[in-house]
């Protein structure tokens, strides 16, 4: 690694220590990732100088996640968001201060429940970046699964010209075929099938509609049951049941 991305790379930790690195040229050249993202959604399509994707990633609060869906899970799930689009902006203004094209990739790239039945992809993959970068692999959920957090991480992007070291796909599939998710999903929005192929995102879709409709969106089931990653002691059933009262 030379000084400069060593000196890039502290600086980016300075700001916030959870990120890896993908290299731009992995969406061409990975078999999955290339076969699953059309090249109109790929970093060198939104910044022809684009070199990296740092992706960003935060914990999400299994304590909070068991209450799902629910309007504490709901607050927690904006915040966490917000929480990741200022740190993305944060470093993509220190990189382009450094003369790097840099542009971050808001946590969510479609227009809400009306945009997602219309298309039910965003314009940019975060899953497919951490993906690259070494940080998951896919569930049967279709969620990225990560070692310390299993599928309870939000993620951003910063695609940027500034050539970093990158990671790679992890080798082992984290996802141990337990089929929690499956049962757990209200929807019979998952099949069992491996990914790509185990979601109906429609009958997904259609769940958060719902939910939204009464202020509880999104649904987090199938995140809250799979053991994949670190493991806390759920709240009380009182607790949960007197949180889920909170509803329009
Ligand atoms: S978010 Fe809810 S509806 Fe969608 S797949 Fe998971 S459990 Fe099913
Ligand atoms: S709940 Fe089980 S089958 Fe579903 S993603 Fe997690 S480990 Fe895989």
């Amino acid at each position: 690694m030379s000084d400069v991305e060593r000196d890039l790379r502290r600086k980016i930790r300075d700001i916030w220590p959870n990120f890896a690195v993908a290299d731009a040229a992995a969406w061409d050249t990975d078999p999955l990732v290339s076969s699953l993202i059309p090249a109109a959604r790929r970093p060198k399509a939104i910044m022809p100088s684009a070199r990296s994707v740092i992706v960003l990633w935060v914990p999400v609060s299994a304590t909070i996640l068991h209450t799902a869906p629910s309007i504490y899970y709901r607050e927690h799930y904006k915040t966490l968001n917000t929480l990741l689009d200022i740190t993305a902006q944060r470093i993509a203004t220190l990189l382009d201060d450094r003369g790097y094209d840099s542009a971050y990739v808001p946590r969510d790239g479609y227009h809400g429940i009306a945009g997602l039945r219309k298309d039910p992809s965003s314009f940019f993959s975060h899953r497919h970046a951490a993906y690259l970068a070494g940080l998951g692999t896919f569930g049967i959920s279709n969620v990225l699964l990560t070692e310390t957090h299993g599928p309870r991480v939000r993620l951003t992007s910063i695609i940027t010209s500034a050539e970093l070291p990158a990671g790679k796909p992890l080798e082992k599939d984290l996802c141990i075929k337990c089929m929690k998710c499956v049962r757990e999903c209200p929807a019979n929005a998952l099949s069992g099938d491996a990914y790509p192929g185990g979601l109906d995102k429609m009958l997904c879709v259609e769940r958060s509609g719902e939910l939204a409709g009464r202020g509880i969106s999104p649904c987090g089931r199938c995140i809250t049951v799979c053991p994949v990653g670190k493991k806390v002691t759920p709240p009380s059933d009182d607790f949960v049941e007197a949180v889920r009262r909170y509803e329009i």
